[in-house]
């Protein structure tokens, strides 16, 4: 059997600027370090904004932290007339692995539709960027269509433009559960991860859904990191309030100890 490597985002939102953004890398990758945290284990992965990615990048890459960053969104396009958008491109020379996309916030407050997020997925793939691919029911959602409609048709929504085996991961957001303390349960994560592997298995086939990675996202903390982590079909976290407590997101990297 495919086994994925557990991944620990760490969404930062418009949190921390670029010195900040320094000081908090350099005391996660020592904190992590300290308690010897297998890396190979468990991929770490921090998600700043646009305008720290430079100073992250450098950090990272002269004292080789063994953590991964991307950006928490990416334009549809590669360059041109398109004012206060970042390129794939961009993001691609400043050695991001991965960027964010269709995040519940960007999908609320900026109106993005399923559509925009598949042409932004297709966008992180031509540059060699792993889409973290963001879907998850509002309240009203789950009342209506019950737990798995609404991501459902948001990840086929997503990949509708996306053809081949690409590195992809998936992130089930309810939004019922960000930033409001109340997390689903491990069951009801577990329950919509198996729907959203069953799309990529429809969509892409066997092998891709069996070695991509879902997260769950929504109030993740130490003290409930563990229980998700046990669900067959979910693996790993996007965490956002947590992601900014140092203490907090190395105890919910380190959920095995
Ligand atoms: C998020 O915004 O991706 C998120 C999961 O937020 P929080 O952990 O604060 O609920």
């Amino acid at each position: 059997a495919i086994t994925r490597t557990p991944l620990i985002a760490g969404n930062w939102k418009m949190n921390l600027d670029h010195l900040q953004a320094i000081a908090f890398v350099q005391k996660l990758a020592w904190s992590l370090s300290d308690a010897k945290h297998d890396f190979g284990a468990v991929e770490v992965a921090v998600f700043p904004p646009f305008t720290d990615l430079r100073s992250v990048q450098t950090l990272v890459s002269a004292d080789k932290l063994p953590l991964a960053f991307g950006a928490q969104d990416v334009s549809a396009h590669d360059s041109g007339a398109y004012t206060g958008e970042i390129s794939g491109a961009f993001l691609a020379q400043l050695e991001c692995s991965y960027v964010v996309i269709g995040h519940s916030e960007r999908r609320t407050l900026h109106g993005e539709t399923d559509e925009q997020v598949g042409a932004k997925v297709s966008a992180a793939l031509k540059h060699n960027l792993v889409p973290i691919i963001c879907v998850g029911e509002t309240a009203e959602d789950l009342e209506e269509h019950g737990p798995s409609a609404v991501p459902v048709a948001q990840l086929r929504g997503a990949l509708i433009g996306v053809a081949s085996a690409a590195d992809i991961v998936v992130a089930y957001e309810p939004v019922w559960a960000i930033g409001s303390g109340q997390a689903a349960t491990p069951e009801q994560a577990e329950q919509v991860a198996a729907a959203l592997r069953g799309v990529l298995a429809e969509t892409l086939g066997e092998d891709v859904a069996a070695k991509t990675r879902i997260l769950y996202g929504g109030s993740v903390k130490a003290a409930n990191i563990a229980g998700f982590m046990r669900e067959p079909n979910v693996d790993g976290a996007l965490v956002g309030g947590a992601s900014l407590d140092l203490d907090e997101f190395a105890s919910i990297v380190r959920y095995q100890k």
